[in-house]
């Protein structure tokens, strides 16, 4: 399960976010892209910077502090050999991303 927080992008950093990044606009919202966590750090994808393998996340806690982090990509790769890459950032907490597999949801073959 993703976590299920939600934060709006103040105006400053989406522009902030837009000039930096190679993404043509910035979502007026983002989801904490972690799967489901102790603790109130959550962080959002903004977008992928123009250098390859570092993308621009909002880092918030909740009701407190908003801020712009600059992190390098998760290096890790699924051990598979249909192997994705973690969507994450470096050093995150909780499960990498395709570790996240609902157990409701079937395998596909
Ligand atoms: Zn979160
Ligand atoms: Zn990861």
């Amino acid at each position: 399960m993703q976590c299920t927080h939600w934060r709006r992008v103040p105006l400053d950093m989406a522009r902030e976010a837009r000039e930096r990044s190679a993404a043509e606009c910035v979502d007026r919202a983002v989801q904490c892209q972690l799967s489901t966590h102790s603790g109130d750090e959550h962080y959002g994808l903004l977008g992928d910077l123009v250098e390859y393998g570092i993308a621009l996340w909002l880092r918030w806690r909740e009701r407190i502090e908003v801020s712009l982090a600059v992190l390098p990509d998760c290096p890790a790769v699924a051990p598979r050999p249909d192997s994705e890459a973690c969507c994450l950032f470096a050093g995150h907490t909780e499960q990498h991303t395709w570790e996240d597999v609902s157990p409701s949801r079937p395998q596909v073959r």
